[in-house]
C-alpha cells in the first residue's frame, strides 16, 4: 500500500549534520521515516514525505533540525 504523502519539494525541514550527534531520536519519532542513520549521523532519505509536525525538532537535543510549517 502506497503511503500518504505531503506536497513534494515544499517541505522546509533542514539538518545541520555540523551539529547532529548521532543520537537516533529523529529516526524514531518521525511517523514518516523522513531520517535514516548513516556513519553515526542522521540523514534525510525522504525529504517529500515531511509532513512539517516538528516532533523531530522537538526531541533533537542540539538544535540540528528546523522546520518551518506554513511557509511552503
Ligand atoms: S517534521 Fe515531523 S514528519 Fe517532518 S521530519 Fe520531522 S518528525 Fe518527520
Ligand atoms: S535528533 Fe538531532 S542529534 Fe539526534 S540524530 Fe537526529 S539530528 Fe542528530
Amino acid at each position: 500500500m502506497e503511503s500518504l504523502r505531503y506536497l513534494e519539494g515544499v517541505s522546509t525541514l533542514e539538518l545541520n549534520s555540523a551539529l547532529c550527534v548521532g543520537c537516533n531520536l529523529c529516526t524514531q519519532v518521525c511517523p514518516h521515516h523522513v531520517f535514516e542513520m548513516a556513519d553515526g549521523k542522521a540523514e534525510i532519505v525522504d525529504i517529500d514525505a515531511c509532513m512539517e509536525c516538528g516532533a523531530c525538532v522537538n526531541n533533537c537535543p542540539v538544535n540540528a533540525v528546523s522546520v518551518h510549517p506554513g511557509v511552503g
